[in-house]
């Protein structure tokens, strides 16, 4: 573009263009350095059923970084796919996943515990996506069936067929499906006839402002209607008030995710808070 511009063009050298590229290689090695320092570790958020049962979890990453303390995805998960470091780094977090999955399965008052992990459309789309999935599965022994995988509508675009060919072959072992953020992309109603999913989840930006906005109270409901008549089951994601999980039961919904339930913790605190509301409440939880 700067040569297109022709010469004496000032743009290129830009300072605030020049900084945001120095900004983002810079990011971009640090996270190459993260990655083989294994400075990431996945938090785990509940997810409860009927009478706030605990379900299972979450998983959701966390940067380590050792100069700023822990990072969100949602300030490099972007760059990670535009890099392509999303790949090794879904595989690790996968490793954790299955390791976790482990561990509970041989703890007797967690061993039901489904764990759902988030694979970018990067990962989707690998040759040997599938076979990297079954393999660690494989491996790690854990539970399959516990076991789930969110997409997002995003990474649903390309070659439907061979998309529905990769979840037919995990979901022939036993992984779940769940379809994030739904309704907030553009994808059209038939990938639900096309693409074999378990359950829908409703964005927390509906359920935000669930209590004062009833066109976002109705397209709720009409999600989990939709679940309902497709025979998918639905999850509400970012319930913070009693009364919008009392809404969302209202409309059907029968599993919730939520800073009202729990916020997402590493996998120790996870289980020790669980197992002792499990011991309290006598197993019902
Ligand atoms: P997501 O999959 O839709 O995850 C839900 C996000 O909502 C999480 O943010 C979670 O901490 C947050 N959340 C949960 N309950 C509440 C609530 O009650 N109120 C509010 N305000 N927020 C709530 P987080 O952890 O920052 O993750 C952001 C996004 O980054 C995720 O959205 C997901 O798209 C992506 N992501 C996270 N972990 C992974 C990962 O391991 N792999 C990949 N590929 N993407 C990930
Ligand atoms: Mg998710
Ligand atoms: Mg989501
Ligand atoms: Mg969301």
């Amino acid at each position: 573009e700067a040569k297109r511009a022709g010469r004496g063009c000032l743009r290129f050298f830009d300072p605030a263009m020049q900084a945001a590229v120095e900004a983002r290689s810079a990011l971009e090695a640090e996270l190459r350095t993260a990655l083989a320092c294994r400075q990431f570790q996945l938090v785990y958020q509940l997810q409860v059923g009927d009478r706030s049962a605990a379900l299972g979890a979450e998983a959701l990453v966390r940067w380590h970084h050792p100069q700023r303390g822990v990072i969100g995805p949602t300030e490099f998960i972007a760059l990670a796919e535009e890099t392509g470091l999303i790949v090794p780094l879904g595989r690790v977090l996968l490793e954790q996943v299955c390791e976790q999955l482990c561990a509970w399965e041989r703890d007797a008052d967690l061993d039901d515990l489904t764990v759902a992990l988030n694979i970018s459309a990067r990962e989707l789309h690998e040759p040997d996506f599938v076979d990297f999935v079954l393999a660690t599965l494989a491996r790690t022994g854990a539970p399959v069936r516990r076991l789930k995988l969110e997409l997002t509508e995003s990474a649903l675009v390309g070659d439907v067929d061979d998309i529905a060919a990769r979840m037919h072959r995990l979901r022939d072992h036993g992984v779940g499906f769940s379809l994030d953020d739904f309704g907030t992309g553009f994808s059209s109603l038939s990938y639900l006839k096309r693409l074999p999913f378990d359950q829908l989840k409703i964005d927390r930006s509906f359920v935000r402002d669930i209590l004062e906005d009833t066109v976002d109270a109705r397209l709720s409901r009409a999600i989990v209607a939709l679940a309902a008549s497709l025979g998918l089951s639905v999850v509400a994601e970012g319930v913070e008030l009693a009364a919008q999980g009392d809404m969302l039961r209202e409309f059907g919904c029968r599993q919730f995710q939520g800073f009202l339930y729990g916020v997402p913790m590493p996998a120790a605190e996870f289980s020790s808070v669980l197992r002792a509301a499990r011991r309290e409440a006598g197993a019902v939880v």
